[in-house]
């Protein structure tokens, strides 16, 4: 392709974009479609032969789109948002097109630089002590692969790596039943193995219980094992638990356990400082994950994993071979070696875009809407006969169930994702299933949300 056709291209993509987004409202959230619907569609062998672009468009706009969940429809209201603002889209068409590598800072100059900006102006926003550092890595869950791997080497007395585990007391790791599976993952990769992983029951609220966490490392040395560390939750994903987190990191610093907070999707709500108190004594946490590419609006992928001494992971992760020397430039921040993958893209210039765009009082004002109207959709089933409110809002997550139990609930799911007009998602929750119900779509109006819960009443009562 030559440059006069990239462009011509690059310009109907941005008005196919601009329309795609502007008409979002008018499609069906899920598609109906069954699986393997589109597979059958796509020939089954590659092509000898290239083809004009405008024949690979008009298939893309003819298979694709359709078939596709909206992500950005601002009635999205299953999961967890996974905004992409504007801005950051711009962003994204801009670094894909200069496509570097942003391993070393010799390889990406500016953009590393950016991130060392991008992670500080982060930092000040969330109100994180001067001197906490980071890095911006691809999804929470490698954030937290690193930390369990910084967990095992710190116990390990950074041995681990030159000899394996085998011949070492076992690393244990302690969080609450409320985890997310990526810890349970991680645990797995980082070759400490799930029974290694000490689920420590909740209270009534949710959050760890601080006494059986200290019964359970007692415990463990008594019996010679290795506590190794403590992974914390605020906002988890079922129905968005919160760890009380100053008295775990009270016991984490009385134990000398290294310590890694979960804030994946709720800590874009730190940016509001009346939302702090969830996460009250944060500040003795020695590593925190929150995605911005979740509820703040940065595109995917864009995982910010904050440090408070970067030092014990960068023993854990810092490689250096001959070929990825700078010579000459021996200070600066190589932000590979913070991370697993070498490769890194260049993620700050939509962080930048964002914040510069709508400022952080923008971004405040969209968390305070989304959670202002999470707490009118709750009132609004509560208010409804034969559904209930399972867990009330934390943040702006609710779940409800039918009365009728379990059977109801799932085919009432089932009603409203065919619809169409909203799409939700399950949980189990103290044995029962449950619908949960966030918002936080980037473009979402209290309108969308009325529209959404207007949705359910009416296919709950039909
Ligand atoms: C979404 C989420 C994760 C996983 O995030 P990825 O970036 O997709 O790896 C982990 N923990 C919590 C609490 C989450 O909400």
């Amino acid at each position: 392709m030559d440059v006069a056709e990239f462009e011509l291209w690059s310009k109907r993509i941005a008005e196919w974009s601009a329309e795609y987004r502007e008409t979002l409202r008018d499609r069906s959230v899920r598609p109906n479609v069954a699986p393997g619907e589109t597979l059958a569609q796509i020939p089954a062998s590659p092509p000898d032969d290239g083809t004009g672009f405008s024949e690979i468009f008009a298939e893309f706009a003819r298979l694709i789109p359709d078939a596709m969940t909206h992500w950005q429809h601002p009635r999205f209201f299953a999961y967890f948002p996974a905004n992409a603002a504007l801005p950051s889209v711009l962003a994204e068409q801009i670094v894909s097109t200069i496509a570097a590598q942003c391993m070393l800072w010799q390889t990406s100059p500016a953009a590393t630089e950016l991130e060392t900006r991008m992670i500080d102006w982060l930092r000040q926003a969330m109100g994180l002590p001067d001197g906490w550092r980071g890095v911006i890595q691809d999804s929470a869950s490698s954030a937290t692969l690193s930390a369990v791997l910084t967990m095992r080497e710190r116990a390990l007395d950074f041995k681990g790596i030159h000899t394996g585990l085998s011949g070492h007391a076992a690393p244990r790791i302690y969080a609450s039943a409320q985890a997310h599976s990526s810890v349970d993952k991680a645990i797995w990769v980082a070759g400490i193995g799930q029974d290694n992983l000490v689920k420590i029951p909740t209270r009534s609220d949710f959050g760890m219980d601080p006494e059986a966490l200290r019964a359970a490392i007692a415990e463990d040395r008594r019996k010679g094992l290795q506590p190794a560390g403590i992974i914390l939750c605020v906002g988890g994903t079922g129905i968005g638990a919160c760890d009380p987190v100053a008295a775990i990191l009270d016991i984490a610093r009385e134990e000398d356990l290294y310590t890694h907070v979960d804030a994946a999707w709720a800590g874009s709500a730190m940016i509001c400082p009346e939302f702090r108190p969830y996460w009250d004594g944060v500040e003795h946490a020695d590593s925190i994950v929150f995605n911005p590419h979740k509820w703040l609006g940065a595109q995917f992928d864009c995982s910010v994993q904050f440090l408070k001494d970067p030092t014990d992971q960068l023993k854990t992760l810092t490689l250096r071979p001959d070929y990825l020397e700078t010579p000459g430039f021996e200070d600066v921040v190589n932000y590979s070696e913070w991370t697993i993958p070498l490769g890194r893209r260049f993620r700050a210039l939509k962080l930048w875009f964002l914040i510069r765009y709508y400022g952080l009082d923008g971004l405040r004002q969209r968390i305070r809407n989304h959670i202002a109207w999470a707490k009118d959709a709750e009132r609004l089933i509560g208010e409804t006969e034969g559904l209930e409110i399972t867990t009330p809002c934390s943040f702006s997550l609710f779940s409800f169930a039918c009365s009728d139990g379990d059977d109801a609930t799932a085919a009432l799911l089932e009603r409203i994702n065919t619809d169409g007009r909203t799409y939700l998602t399950q949980t189990r929750h103290q044995g029962r299933s449950v619908i949960r119900f966030q918002v936080g779509q980037f473009d979402c109006t209290r309108q969308d949300v009325l529209d959404g819960i207007a949705a359910v009443r009416a296919l709950h009562a039909g």
